[in-house]
């Protein structure tokens, strides 16, 4: 750990089965550029299991969004709406073919696009919506797909948080054309740095091979359906290593083991945390009867900045590290040229000041999670 200080940590990484043997076995192979037979395994596991017509593993999620961004050809000058409460790169990946971000609040209660806000930022230019399933809770997809096919819009779902969660019975993942994942490290399922590009609409699935394949049809020779391969289209290089694959195909095929194991991280912090946080202020997360979420995240609400600030302290004091995020991205400096300016997305700018995520991966043991649980239960009255 870099803080000795630190007892525990925001995030650990985690060996959950055959990480090691498979990245061993990738070598083994002789093929550890991309698209070696764990990548293809990745391929197999998330089109069978979440139901996508095709999933391609990329080097991050920033990369398959920027993909996204290549395959509805977003071209400056172009809209894209997202919510200003998200991660840079949902809105970068758009911003570098030239779009313009229109950044939509979220909802007080799930942190989501708030889908009744939406209609009134479509305008002409509008090419995209990006949504982003935050904490692996879903969006209100019944609603923003059905604004989305009725104006003709593009919905891509930034799904970094949220794989084998569901909205209504139905994977996240599955509603927008397009659909990213993340396997960051700090994500449910980890390689490290990885992602994914979900396709649903199978009119993107050629020209998606040739994207990431540096723009050639690299992919249909490997098939035996061309006999040369050659530059066809722009693209880039966003496939990743074999080895880095093999690593994730072991977590994915433990997928069960670590999702249970979140689950009741998860449960134990609702439940130690619920009774008192109404009478302190504090807010836990909410997730909606018809939303089944990937356990992801947990996250306090606070009432002030400065309860916020206090109760970091006070964890750090102790040895825990919490953290905060998103700095709403129409304030930030790139936000505020596009012409973001305080008062754009008042739900956002509130929550950005209150929110606090607690340490949260597989290997936290009861008694860290108990010492956790200790150093937040709401001592803060005396705290001013
Ligand atoms: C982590 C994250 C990303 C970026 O993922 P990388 O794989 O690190 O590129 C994008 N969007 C959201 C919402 C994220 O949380």
């Amino acid at each position: 750990m870099d803080n000795p200080a630190i007892k525990i940590p925001f995030n650990r990484t985690s060996l959950v089965g055959r990480e090691m043997e498979y990245a061993a076995q990738a070598v083994a192979n002789g093929h550890i550029s991309g698209d070696g037979a764990f990548t293809r395994r990745c391929h197999e596991l998330l089109e069978r299991e979440l139901g996508v017509r095709k999933a391609l593993l990329t080097t991050s999620c920033t990369h398959a969004l920027e993909m996204a961004a290549i395959l509805l050809d977003i071209q400056p000058g172009d809209e894209v709406i997202a919510p200003s409460f998200t991660f840079v790169s949902t809105v970068n990946a758009f911003a570098l073919r030239g779009a313009r971000p229109v950044f939509a609040d979220i909802r007080p209660d799930t942190l989501n696009i708030d889908e009744a806000k939406l209609e009134s930022l479509i305008t002409p230019k509008t090419k995209a919506i990006v949504v982003v399933h935050y904490a692996g809770v879903a969006c209100e997809m019944d609603a923003i797909m059905e604004i989305a096919n009725r104006r003709r819009i593009a919905v891509v779902e930034d799904n970094a948080h949220g794989l084998f969660g569901k909205y209504k019975g139905r994977y996240l993942g599955t509603f927008g054309a397009l659909a990213t994942l993340s396997f960051h490290e700090t994500k449910n399922f980890s390689c490290g740095e990885g992602g994914a590009l979900l396709i649903n609409d199978p009119g993107f699935i050629e020209r998606a091979e040739i994207i990431r394949e540096k723009g050639t049809d690299r992919s249909k020779f490997f098939r035996g359906q061309v006999d040369k391969y050659t530059w066809v289209d722009a693209g880039s290089s966003f496939l990743p290593s074999d080895m880095l694959a093999a690593f994730l195909m072991a977590q994915l095929e433990e997928r069960e083991k670590i999702q249970t194991s979140r689950r009741q991280i998860w449960k134990t912090y609702f439940e130690r945390l619920s009774p008192g946080a109404k009478d302190h202020g504090v807010r836990l997360p909410v997730i909606p009867d018809h939303c089944e979420q990937s356990f992801h995240m947990f996250y306090l609400l606070t009432c002030s900045l400065d309860q916020r600030q206090a109760l970091i302290r006070r964890m750090r004091e102790r040895g825990i590290l919490s953290v905060f995020h998103y700095l709403p991205l129409h304030l930030s400096p790139m936000g505020r040229k596009f012409g973001g300016k305080e008062g754009d997305c008042p739900v956002t700018e509130w929550v950005s000041d209150r929110l606090l995520r607690l340490p949260f991966y597989v290997d936290l043991t009861r008694e860290e999670q108990q010492a956790v649980i200790e150093s937040c239960i709401y001592e803060t009255d005396n705290q001013g």
